[in-house]
């Protein structure tokens, strides 16, 4: 099986350095159209042009890729639109859109203001969905999108310092599962890939000998792949190193309950049974797990 990208057209945001340019190489190298946005401001987010995106434009003709530039900011929704006016304008259709642009403002909650929890959220969670709802009407009315959202092992699993980052990135797989369901009787798929590589984000936060092993390009395969024809959807992939894992949300099978015995004692002393995740679910959604815990009432009640 051979994954192309001819006749498509994909916009990377975020993509002047780091993982968006290695996606936006390798999506040109197989035959994408891409347009590369980047506000071109430094790692905290600040600052800005549209330097960074025409490098890699540039680098890509060279390639005899097809590729323009996009100084545009994640943050306002009227540049995503401007996105979405011009790649219309030059390319005539967007199949792609990968959710790349991201800053940091790395503190402890202790020591971090609001105007820094805000900024993070701004430009991952509210960017990507801008850039997403920019490109959503376009999708629906083709029949066809593929949408990659860029989450973050800080965001599932935890890293200190981060809390604005993780709270972002968590929003992200939020905003997957979500519009996974809305997307599907359009042909849209939506995903998300939990990279690990040494970008300008993570430089000063590795060793030497782990750095060897975390070049962007190892993250490109597992963003390709959500983003193909033959994508999958709501999958959040784990990617970096030569490694590429699932990530899911489970949960535990859990204990009922019964009427008269629904005290926090009872939660504590049943609490070992309720966190095992021996037996765990995934629960295909969130109707879903209303669905099993009323089936478990009924079943308890027809018992008597
Ligand atoms: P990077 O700093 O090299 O790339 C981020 C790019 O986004 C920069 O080129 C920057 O100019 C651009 N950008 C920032 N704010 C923008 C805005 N408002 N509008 C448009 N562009 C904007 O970092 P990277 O490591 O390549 O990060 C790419 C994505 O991957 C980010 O979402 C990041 O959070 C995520 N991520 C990276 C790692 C990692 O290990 N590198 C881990 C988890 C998640």
């Amino acid at each position: 099986m051979s994954i192309s990208f001819e006749n498509r057209v994909a916009i990377v945001t975020g993509a002047g350095g780091g993982l968006g340019r290695a996606y936006a190489l390798e999506l040109a190298a197989r035959g994408a159209k891409v347009v590369i946005n980047d506000f071109g401001g430094s790692r905290d987010g600040s600052g800005g042009s549209s330097e960074a995106a025409e490098k890699v434009v540039a680098e890509i003709r060279e390639k005899g890729g097809h590729a323009i530039a996009d100084g545009g900011n994640v943050t306002r929704f009227e540049d995503m639109q401007a996105l979405v006016a011009r790649t219309l304008a030059e390319f005539g259709r967007i199949d792609v859109l990968i959710n790349n642009a991201g800053i940091l403002r790395d503190k402890t909650f202790a020591k971090m203001s609001t105007e820094d929890f805000r900024a993070v959220v701004d430009v991952h969670l509210i960017g990507s969905a801008n850039a997403t709802k920019a490109v959503w009407e376009v999708m629906r009315a083709q029949g066809y999108g593929r949408i990659l959202m860029t989450s973050s092992t800080s965001g599932v699993y935890g890293n200190f310092g981060q809390s604005n980052y993780g709270a972002a990135k968590a929003g992200l797989i939020g905003l997957m599962n979500v519009l996974h369901f809305e997307g599907a009787r359009y042909g849209i798929k939506v995903n998300a890939v939990l990279p690990t590589a040494a970008t300008r984000m993570t430089g000063d936060m590795m060793d030497e000998e782990m750095l060897r092993h975390l070049a962007p390009e190892n993250v490109v395969p597992a963003a390709l792949f959500l983003v193909g024809e033959e994508a999958p959807s709501r999958v959040a992939l784990l990617a970096g190193a030569g490694t590429v894992a699932r990530m899911a949300i489970v949960e535990s099978e859990g204990v009922y309950l019964p009427a008269g015995r629904r005290t926090p004692e009872a939660v504590a002393e049943a609490f070992a049974t309720i966190s095992s995740l021996d037996g765990s679910i995934e629960t295909e959604a969130g109707l879903a797990h209303v669905d099993r815990i009323i089936a478990n009432a009924r079943t308890a009640e027809a018992k008597g």
